[in-house]
């Protein structure tokens, strides 16, 4: 029996990105090639740059002491719903974390996050569950941030910011820094557009675009 086998969860963009830093994770842990495969719930093909794509139930039924998971999926509910069917069937979540990673001092960042390459992480941070930073986003001092967010790549989020769960940063956004007794919150479940500045709250829910960032309305479409 295999001590432990491991999966990408998501054999479609991101999950390739991954997969690639999953393997060089895997290698430098002392791994093998072949404890390393995709899942994926709608398989397109057998095999993706080189790596079996598995369904979920032909994974688990893998005779493993271990079975680990990393989700490589965007959406964060699924993400949610996906954690919660793996953990109900005693698999354990996979960090993944690219060589060139930063973390300073004081950084917790919870169980399955996905730190792409280039990423940054200062200090003094707290990160809840499922975090993703796709290539070349920083969090920066003092920051809080929920379970299941995610951020595209480039986010500049800067000090004192607190960033509720499942809200998404799109491309190259850019979060004011808030202060110690004030931080700059963006509610549970917002968006931020790509390219947005956001200088104040942006409320649960509650998706902005633009410099500086305002509620996504009809003028706002109109505008182009
Ligand atoms: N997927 C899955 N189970 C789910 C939802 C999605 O296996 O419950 C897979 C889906 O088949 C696809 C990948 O995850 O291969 C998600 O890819 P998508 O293109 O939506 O997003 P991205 O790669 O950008 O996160």
């Amino acid at each position: 029996m295999l001590e432990s086998i491991y999966a990408v969860y998501g054999a479609s963009g991101f999950g390739r990105e991954v997969m690639c830093l999953a393997r060089e994770q895997l290698l430098g842990d002392g791994g093998g090639i072949d404890q390393l495969v995709f899942v994926d719930d709608n398989p397109q093909s057998e095999f993706v740059n080189g790596h079996k794509v598995l369904t979920y139930e032909d994974f688990i039924a893998i005779e493993a002491i271990n079975h680990y998971v990393t989700l490589a999926i965007a959406d964060s509910s699924i993400r949610q719903k996906l954690t919660e069917r793996i953990l109900a069937d005693d698999i354990k979540l996979w960090d993944i974390k690219a060589s060139n990673v930063v973390v300073m001092d004081e950084a917790e960042i919870g169980a399955g996050a996905i730190l792409s390459p280039f990423v940054t992480i200062t200090s003094n941070i707290t990160i809840g569950k499922c975090f993703q930073a796709n290539i070349y986003s920083y969090v920066a001092h003092d920051c809080q941030i929920g379970d299941f967010v995610t951020f595209a790549p480039s986010v500049k989020c800067n000090g004192n910011i607190k960033i509720e769960d499942h809200a998404y940063i799109a491309t190259g956004a850019i979060i004011r820094q808030g202060k110690p007794d004030k931080p700059i919150i963006i509610g549970e479940r917002a968006i931020v557009g790509m390219g947005a500045v956001v200088t104040r709250n942006v409320p649960a829910g509650v998706t902005v675009i633009g410099n500086p960032a305002a509620p996504l309305s009809k003028e706002n479409l109109r505008r182009k």
